[in-house]
């Protein structure tokens, strides 16, 4: 079953980029340390991606209770 709590986004200069990070309730928290700044801005309209499944949706999807990130649990 999908664990759900790792997601990522593309750059938006670079659509082969891409950046993961951790929800923590509303909180993104970037996986890379490397990156400075910790990634891209992420707004309610952005596309985020899961790292387990094929599930898709717009940030303020992800982060809506009973929706996004809790998808795939029962
Ligand atoms: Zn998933």
């Amino acid at each position: 079953m999908c664990g759900c709590e790792r997601f990522y986004v593309k750059d938006p200069d670079d659509e082969y980029e891409i950046h993961e990070f951790d929800l923590q309730g509303v909180l993104v928290v970037f996986t890379a340390k490397k990156v400075d700044g910790g990634g891209p801005d992420i707004e309610d309209e952005t596309e985020t991606y899961c790292d387990n499944c094929s599930w898709h949706g717009k940030f303020k999807e992800l982060i809506k209770p009973g929706s996004g990130a809790n998808h795939g649990k029962t």
